[in-house]
């Protein structure tokens, strides 16, 4: 998709420091971390948020497959970490293809803003 920073990403036009990749799914730092761990797991195919994300089949399954790669190979199932979505510019997402952030190394308050 034209003008989407992530599809961007995804298509190597500009640079993310990648984590995790497969066909379907790609992992990366964000940009601008609110914590010592915070990457952003996004699906290669365009969505734009979790609703939409909803009516393809198997992505978020495939999304959640992802996730669960990476904390095994990184060892994280005894970490305490935050995985979470937002989704509409009210709920604070500015970026408007699917992510899912990744958050932890540090204790992480509730509720949320
Ligand atoms: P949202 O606010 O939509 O839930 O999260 C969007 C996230 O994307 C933010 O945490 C922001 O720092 C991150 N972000 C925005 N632009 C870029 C970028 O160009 N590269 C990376 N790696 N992260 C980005
Ligand atoms: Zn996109």
């Amino acid at each position: 998709m034209e003008d989407c920073i992530f599809c961007k990403i995804v298509e190597g036009e500009i640079p993310g420091s990648k984590v995790f990749e497969n066909d379907k799914i790609l992992a990366f730092h964000d940009i601008n971390p609110v914590a010592p761990l915070h990457l952003l797991f996004i699906p290669k195919l365009h969505v734009t948020d979790v609703v939409e994300a909803m009516n393809e089949e198997n992505l978020l399954s495939d999304l959640f497959a992802a996730v669960k790669e990476y904390i095994e190979k990184e060892n994280l199932q005894e970490e305490h970490f935050r995985l979470v979505t937002n989704r509409g510019a009210a709920a604070g997402q500015s970026v408007f293809h699917l992510h899912f952030h990744l958050i932890g190394g540090r204790g992480l308050s509730w509720p949320p803003g």
